[in-house]
């Protein structure tokens, strides 16, 4: 079946729910059973109810392993990665936290990338510092090889980079890991199962904010991971131990969302290239920071990883411009919401703020303001005819360097 067809079949059970078209929305804190025996059995893996078939003993005696709807959801979404089991998690960042908490412990040392969402940075170098945890920020477009300790539990991977969208040597990371028997978790938010899977390349664990794409109404937040085997056995016993849980109508709405994923994730990609192409031929822009672009550093390690591009990329401007100079260009916009996040249907536009983005490892290399873009479903041709006019607010054509130039012919005049 092709994937398009599989996103808009996967983990529903028509006879589960007496022909309905969708599932129904469960709402249960406890699991009812027939006999003493059945749920003894059930706690052993051995459920009288059709559960996940994985091979993996599951405790099915409590909902606090999640309702048929999350079950539904969850066996979606290892359906569209191709293999392995997933299990579903609060947000995305509690995913992120989650893996880290049940892949290193005190004394363990964990590489995590220096351009990775700034909320995990930030997670690493208070929460896991407290607790004896080791952490090196890596950049991931080098050789990592020199920086493996003897201690060194977990890599954690995100392809493109937040904000920068630099793309990792996933090749080399994985080789390095597999040689010092290393975990590793990629993040694989910006390109969902669609346009890129982590688990065929080697990546241990696929990492998705589902709050992004996957659910991509913006109407909710949620993580998940896909794991197979034995890792997939050590994340899942954590889960049952920490009591993760989800909400069923969040599974049901993110299970709704998979059903548009293709069609949405298409057009996201032919509208940013366009917006993308677009903007870099704009005057106040200085470089467009896109790995579809053939102007990106890497777009050939791209080409060889994704099948496609997504819809959020960031552009530096020209110039270092004020609070109150990029408050004019994006505070007036008809089309493109301030907001952070981005993968829901709804185009967003957010100046990035240097201190936040924090990179100690990579050099940046770029003067001007970051903002990032992220194209949504609406009309392309009214995309760019918002980020004009907002672009024309900036209150200076010159770059710092005509400045400079500016001033010395005003000297020598
Ligand atoms: C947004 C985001 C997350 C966090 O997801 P939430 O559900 O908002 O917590 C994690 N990783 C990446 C790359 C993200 O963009």
């Amino acid at each position: 079946m092709k994937e398009e067809s599989l996103l808009i079949k996967a983990g529903r059970k028509f006879n589960d729910y007496k022909g309905s078209m969708n599932p129904p929305v469960y709402h249960s804190s406890t699991i009812l059973f027939p006999t003493y025996r059945n749920y003894l059995d059930a706690a052993n893996g051995e459920s009288i109810y059709d559960v996940i078939n994985d091979g993996v003993a599951r405790d099915y005696s409590y909902s606090n392993v999640g309702t048929p709807t999350v079950h539904y959801l969850s066996n979606a979404l290892a359906e569209v990665e191709g293999r392995g089991q997933a299990l579903i998690y609060p947000s995305g960042l509690f995913a992120l936290t989650f893996a880290i908490l049940t892949f290193a412990k005190a004394g363990s040392h964990v590489l995590i990338q220096d351009n990775s969402y700034y909320r995990l940075k930030r997670f690493a170098e208070s929460e896991l510092l407290k607790r004896g945890v080791g952490v090196t920020f890596y950049d991931p477009t080098q050789d990592i090889a020199s920086l493996i300790r003897s201690n060194t539990s977990l890599i954690m991977i995100e392809t493109p980079g937040s904000v920068t969208f630099e793309i990792s040597n996933i090749e080399h990371i994985v080789k390095v890991a597999k040689e010092h028997g290393i975990v590793t978790v990629c993040d694989n938010s910006w390109s969902t199962p669609l346009l890129f899977k982590p688990l065929d390349c080697g990546v241990d664990v696929a990492l998705y904010a589902v709050t992004k794409y996957l659910a991509g109404h913006s109407d909710l937040l949620m993580g998940a991971i896909v794991a197979e085997g034995e890792i997939f056995k050590l994340l899942y016993e954590g889960y049952k131990n920490y009591g993760v849980t989800v909400q069923s109508h969040d599974c049901y709405l993110a299970h709704r969302g998979l059903r548009t994923l293709h069609a949405r994730m298409k057009r996201h990609q032919s509208t940013a290239i366009r917006v993308a192409r677009w903007l870099e031929k704009h005057s106040r822009v200085e470089k467009v920071l896109y790995p579809a672009l053939p102007s990106h550093p890497q777009h050939k390690l791209w080409k060889n990883y994704f099948k496609g591009a997504s819809g959020v990329f960031s552009i530096v401007l020209n110039k270092k411009y004020s609070c109150e100079e990029l408050s004019r260009m994006v505070d007036h916009m008809k089309i493109f919401n301030i907001g952070a996040s981005w993968g829901g249907c709804d185009s967003l536009i957010l100046p990035m703020d240097r201190k936040s983005m924090s990179r100690s490892v990579m050099s940046l290399g770029y003067n001007g303001s970051f903002v990032r873009i992220f194209c949504g479903l609406e009309d392309p041709g009214d995309l760019i005819s918002d980020l004009d006019a907002a672009l024309a607010r900036l209150p200076c054509l010159e770059s710092q360097d005509d400045n400079v130039e500016r001033e010395t012919k005003r000297v020598t005049a």
